[in-house]
């Protein structure tokens, strides 16, 4: 695609870097048919293409978002099946990145939406206010249908609906500190606590580490990080993203020097996606990108290090699983074998679902900020897996197990909590 910014805007390395993105494109419209707005809205402005376009014009005239624009970049999913798709390697997630920063600096959204932004970015990637709001969410469920009727209340109702009947207690396993490995150790990693799924699903990095230490790994918990920063970084919210990012980079580093680290183990493949940008997130700062860089490099998904360790092939279960895999699995790291070979090597009986490459419409706060488009992709979702007639689903990101759960009674669960019970642990709740 030909460009046309100024020697002057492009002294901004970010608006280089967006330049060098849009020139690979060359409008083929291949990315229109895996894009999951476009296949649901039919608007060309709603699928890759489109918001390729969208962006170039706000970047190249150097003005503030509009309306439009706005409304269109909002309505992507940040699913990425658009990069698995093109042919021409547009990269499409740091594109959308940099146009959700320059919205967030330019755009003026109206009251009510920042009002929601900020209630979302100040409570999520805080485990004791999330915990805290969910459990509150109990007084004010029986209103969600009024709020939902109410067009400046409905987010609110919408967020009602969504917060799950019973939070757990918190798990004493995501309290900093070292789970030894049972027997020799052949192994030591850190495990991302983060900040939803400790609170939605404790359950999965007990699993977790119960799989690890069976199998000799040291798994450590690292004093001082959080949340990994991708709530607000898709909200182009980029200094509360880096200052989560740099804290998490120290806080790892910190025991990869006390103790070495092979890996950095990330259950939630949303978080995977963006820790394993930390290096390009935090490349302009010479304080800390060679130790992002260093950070992202370590940094594996649960089923990635799991695939190292040469797990023994287990007896058949008798059991069905239809494998969801996430966007932030497939085409965020690029992972998809992986997890239904280990499934497989467990002794389950592995199912694809038809359009497996769809976003489910989680998508991080998207279910919240666009419960429309969020419900039709569900429902497409939990139809192409039932379709499959499985005895559970899983799949490797907590909010992809949140959407599904509320649209079926088929159980769904972390693809870790299966092979925990296959390698001897515990059974899932719910089976
Ligand atoms: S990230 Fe997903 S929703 Fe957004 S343009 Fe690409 S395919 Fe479409
Ligand atoms: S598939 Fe790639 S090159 Fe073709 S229009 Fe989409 S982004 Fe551009």
């Amino acid at each position: 695609m030909q460009t046309n910014f100024t020697p002057a805007q492009l002294a901004d390395p970010h608006v280089a870097e967006s330049e060098a993105i849009l020139r690979k494109c060359v409008h083929c419209g291949f990315c229109t048919a895996t894009c999951p707005t476009y296949v649901t809205l039919g608007d060309e402005l709603d699928s890759p293409r489109g918001r390729i376009y969208l962006i170039k014009d706000m970047l190249e005239n150097g003005r503030a978002a509009d309306t439009e624009t706005v409304t269109h970049i909002d309505r992507c999913l940040s699913c990425l099946a658009c990069t698995t798709t093109c042919p021409s390697g547009v990269d499409y997630m740091h594109l959308v990145d940099h146009a959700r920063v320059h919205i967030e600096k330019t755009y003026k959204r109206p009251l009510k939406d920042r009002l929601v932004r900020t209630v979302l970015a100040q409570i999520l990637p805080y485990p004791s206010r999330f915990r805290f709001a969910l459990k509150a969410a109990a007084f004010g469920r029986p209103f969600a249908n009024v709020l939902k009727r109410v067009a400046a209340l409905k987010t609110f109702g919408v967020m009602l609906d969504l917060a799950p009947k019973t939070v757990p207690e918190p798990s004493a396993n995501a309290m900093p500190g070292t789970h030894a490995a049972s027997g020799k150790r052949v192994g030591r990693v850190a495990l991302l606590n983060g900040c939803a799924q400790p609170v939605l699903k404790p359950g999965i990095n007990e699993a977790t580490i119960r799989l690890l230490t069976r199998l000799g790994i040291e798994v450590v918990v690292s004093p001082g990080e959080g949340c990994c920063g991708a709530l607000v970084h898709h909200m182009g919210r980029e200094n509360q993203a880096l200052a989560a990012a740099r804290r998490n980079v120290d806080a790892w580093l910190k025991v990869a020097d006390e103790g070495g680290l092979d890996a950095i183990i990330i259950t939630a493949s949303g978080c995977g996606t963006t820790i394993k940008d930390y290096g390009h997130m935090l490349r302009l700062d010479p304080a800390y990108a060679d130790k992002a860089a260093r950070v992202s490099a370590m940094a594996k998904d649960v089923t990635e290090y799991l695939s190292t360790l040469d797990l023994p092939a287990q007896d058949p279960r008798g059991m069905t699983v239809t494998y969801h895999s996430a966007c932030s699995m497939q085409h965020g790291q690029k992972i998809t074998m992986a997890p239904k070979q280990l499934l497989k090597q467990a002794g389950f009986v592995v199912r694809d679902p038809a359009e497996g490459h769809l976003c489910c419409g989680s998508a991080g706060t998207y279910n919240i900020l666009q419960p429309e488009i969020s419900e039709k992709l569900k429902a497409r979702k939990v139809k192409n897996l039932a379709a499959t007639k499985p005895d559970v689903i899983a799949t490797g990101n907590i909010g992809c197990i949140t959407q599904i759960a509320t649209g079926t009674t088929i159980p769904i669960v972390h693809t870790v909590e299966l092979l925990d019970w296959a390698y001897g642990g515990a059974k899932p709740a719910g089976l």
